[in-house]
């Protein structure tokens, strides 16, 4: 086939695709990482991410990832937008659709099929990978130039905001001859300042000072009612309000994503959109089905490696915020009886911010 015969067909195939950015760079790691990694190094992370130091030097190299590696396609989604079915609860956005690890690799696996079908020699490989692998994503992202890395730590497109999932494909094919033909949507290079400098509103708006001077995870509500395991600092607690799982606060207060949401809810492709089971899961039905029960409920949603107790924790932290003593007879079966002993605890401390409200 002739160069412009390929171009031809990879344009097509790049533009049918469902994801809203592409691009393609070569298999050597950004420059970049090398700061990144140093930085991760010496930050004193909490004990469940000490992963990312474990895995610090395999970040830096493709070849763990994929022997052979030659070029990595790297591909942004938009994350559409499902609301909680209780509006006096708010969950993060990418836990509004169902495991994102799940759909986001099979839509990139369709697009290597396709791919591959291209390529010159059959035999050569490629990986889809979605958040899975030990990858610096936001800047590899950054690095083809799909967008920039704000002051609130999420790889921001200009023009299209920062509610989007980032995935790549290593491949063995060297497919950097055409790299022109490997850009969709996105601003193309270079990209525009983006004056997080004269910004700050993240900073101003996030609920416990995380992000002021760096971004400090140790103040993050996301880490916390993600991922910590055990009761909450109080001072977090209060400042969870009523984000039931995960927190926005810096990408809404983001002026990158400003009349974002009437594109999101156009945001089609197949089951990515599909909105996930937490969303229709009452206040009631975390407060009183058994762990096993709701571990079922939420298998298909982002929380599916997530201990279920963590969101029955979180759901007596934001009823305790937001004041709701309809619940207390439940709240209070958890603090006498729950499995485990900071679930119990959470659910007195809960309990001991609502009975005030009763006097
Ligand atoms: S996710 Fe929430 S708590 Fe964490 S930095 Fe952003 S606004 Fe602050
Ligand atoms: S809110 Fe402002 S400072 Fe923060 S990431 Fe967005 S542009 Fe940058």
């Amino acid at each position: 086939m002739s160069d412009s015969g390929m171009g031809q067909r990879l344009r097509r195939l790049v533009a049918r695709s469902c994801f809203e950015v592409v691009r393609l760079r070569d298999a050597s790691a950004p420059s970049t990482y090398g700061y990144y990694l140093d930085r991760v190094r010496s930050a004193s992370l909490p004990e469940r991410l000490s992963y990312l130091v474990e895995h610090a030097d395999a970040r830096r190299n493709f070849e763990a990832i994929l022997p052979k590696t030659r070029s990595v396609v790297v591909v942004a989604k938009r994350i559409p937008v499902h609301s909680h079915c209780d509006p006096s609860v708010r969950i993060a956005r990418f836990a509004g659709i169902n495991d994102y690890h799940l759909s986001f690799k099979r839509a990139l696996n369709a697009f290597a099929e396709a791919l591959a079908l291209l390529q010159p020699n059959s035999a050569e490989a490629s990986r889809a990978c979605t958040d899975s692998a030990p990858i610096l994503e936001r800047e590899l992202a950054r690095s083809v130039h799909i967008g920039i890395v704000g002051h609130n730590q999420q790889l921001i497109i200009p023009g299209e905001g920062s509610h989007y999932l980032l995935a790549e494909l290593f491949c063995q094919t060297d497919w950097t001859h055409y790299r022109q033909d490997f850009a969709k949507g996105g601003v193309p290079a270079p990209l525009p300042a983006l004056g997080c400098a004269r910004c700050g509103s993240c900073a101003r708006q996030c609920p416990t000072g995380a992000l002021t001077g760096g971004y400090d995870v140790g103040k993050c509500i996301a880490y916390w009612n993600t991922q910590h395991v055990g009761v909450l600092p109080p001072a977090i607690a209060v400042a969870m309000g009523n984000r039931l799982w995960g927190c926005d606060t810096c990408q809404d207060a983001c002026p990158h994503n400003r009349g974002e949401h009437a594109a999101a809810a156009l945001s089609q492709c197949g089951d990515f959109c599909e909105r996930s089971a937490l969303c229709d899961l009452t206040l009631t039905e975390i407060l009183t089905l058994s762990q096993r029960q709701l571990r079922k409920r939420l298998q298909l949603t982002c929380l599916n490696h997530a201990h279920p107790a963590l969101l029955i924790r979180n759901a007596c932290i934001v009823i305790a915020n937001t004041r709701q003593t309809r619940y207390i007879a439940p709240i209070a079966s958890l603090a006498s009886h729950a499995r485990q002993p900071w679930l119990r605890e959470t659910a007195s401390w809960a309990l001991s911010r609502l009975h005030p409200v009763l006097s």
